[in-house]
């Protein structure tokens, strides 16, 4: 799994894909991967969510 942090409210939450908005504050697409964390097997599990394929720029 990766760390997300909001790049808004700090706010941090553990997933294997890209929460679409921010679990704390609702607001939309400012999650942002944390590094450091541990494996590449970040977007490429969850096959079926059009979510986890979205670029972040
Ligand atoms: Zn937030």
């Amino acid at each position: 799994m990766a760390l997300w942090k909001c790049s808004k409210c700090g706010s941090t939450k553990e997933t294997r894909c890209k929460p679409k908005k921010c679990p704390s504050c609702g607001e939309i697409d400012t999650m942002i991967k944390e590094e450091g964390t541990k494996s590449t097997e970040v977007t490429e599990r969850c096959g079926t969510k059009r979510t986890c394929k979205k670029k972040a720029s």
